[in-house]
């Protein structure tokens, strides 16, 4: 068997309602998804997290190293794109153009041998996941202690069992925020904290230390990415635990975090720390240093995929009697292909969603909706 060809799909879609979060605003939703074909007919889908043509440039970049190669030699090819462009490419658009790559191709394998991915991957280790949602993002003219406390209700009564709040904007009103959402949301479920990296490392340890009675399961990107120093000093200097690594990449860059013990969990996201292959081997690594996996997931129905055929293999950290579970990123703000490029929708119910057991990434794609969202050239 062989590629013998390689497609990316731009999809674009205006929203609604433009959002904003801590450090940027948008007014619509874009994504790069990518399609391998083979010369027996079969097809692998896959997404890459990030700006979607530049994503498209580097997928299409990758192609002459693709035609006719052997889609199940998946391990091969990484290796192989890894290595052509390793000196400009180690973070960023290459490893997510890469991570789209490898997912299309583990979706190939899992159709050829009509197995799912995490049957290939050795699992399942669990055959449904908690989700918790995502959201609560600012709108352009209104008071976010009646909007943001407005929709965490919503979420708590679609029976999610957390929610992530977006902080960074004004330290006084996140501080407002938080208190509010946790009294909204009752004493028992979860509430997480994400700043984008709009803090720095001061800011960051006065809000925790300040919301420390809130029950907060994690305070997420709390300081710029690059800066792993400020990172430990929020850890060491505020009790909440630290979580990060959605804007990190592949296991070199996952193993300074572990060796700086910089973070407690850990968020590579499937679709750009370097695809399903890398982030099965980056939550194994987590295990061995003892940190939290729990994935970073944003995009279309597609990474929503690869990221539950992941979590259905990351390993329990520590194994124990009743092991503390991962839970799976569910975005609720406006996405208007995040289900549409689905023939089927991967929905939650009581807030809990089952893993797709189909062949591959267990989905099906419509073509229908590429064609209605396709961005115009
Ligand atoms: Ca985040």
């Amino acid at each position: 068997m062989r590629i013998a060809e390689l497609h990316t799909h731009v999809l674009e879609a205006p929203l609604q309602q433009p959002f904003g979060w801590s450090v940027d605003r948008t007014t619509v939703r874009k994504s790069c998804l990518v399609e391998i074909v083979t010369d027996t007919g079969l097809t692998g889908w896959g997404e890459c997290f990030g700006p979607a043509r530049p994503n498209a440039a580097v997928v299409n970049a990758f192609r002459h190293l693709l035609i006719d190669a052997d889609p199940l030699a998946g391990d091969v090819i990484w290796q192989n794109l890894y290595n052509r462009f390793r000196d400009q490419g180690q973070k960023g658009l290459v490893i997510s153009g890469l991570s789209g790559v490898d997912i299309a191709l583990w979706d190939i394998r899992g159709k050829h041998f009509g197995a799912p991915v995490h049957q290939l991957m050795g699992g399942p280790m669990r055959t449904k996941v908690q989700a918790y949602a995502t959201g609560t993002y600012r709108l352009d003219d209104a008071d976010p202690l009646d909007y943001v406390i407005r929709e965490v209700r919503e979420r708590m009564a679609e029976g999610f069992h957390g929610v992530k709040l977006k902080i960074g904007i004004d330290f006084e009103e996140d501080i407002a925020l938080i208190k509010a959402a946790r009294q909204a949301i009752g004493p028992e479920r979860r509430l997480m904290l994400d700043a984008n990296h709009a803090y720095d490392a001061t800011e960051a340890i006065a809000l925790g230390r300040r919301v420390a009675d809130q029950n907060i399961d994690w305070f997420e990107e709390p300081v710029v990415p690059e800066d792993l120093a400020s990172y430990r000093e929020v850890k060491a200097g505020q009790p909440i635990p630290v979580a990060g690594g959605e804007c990190d990449y592949t296991r070199w860059g996952f193993i300074n975090i572990f060796t700086s013990r910089a973070m407690d969990i850990i968020q590579p996201d499937t679709c750009a720390a370097g695809g399903l292959s890398e982030c099965k081997k980056i939550a194994d690594m987590a295990t061995a240093f003892g940190i939290r996996y729990i994935p970073h997931v944003w995009g279309s129905g597609i990474a929503l995929a690869a990221a539950l055929q992941l979590l259905a293999v990351v390993p329990h950290t520590p194994a124990r009697l009743r092991p503390r579970e991962p839970l799976l990123e569910f975005d609720r703000s406006e996405h208007p292909f995040r289900q549409a490029v689905l023939t089927e929708p991967l929905e939650h119910k009581d807030g809990w969603v089952d893993i797709p057991t189909g062949p591959g990434l267990g989905i099906e794609v419509d073509r229908d909706a590429l064609r209605r969202f396709a961005a115009a050239d």
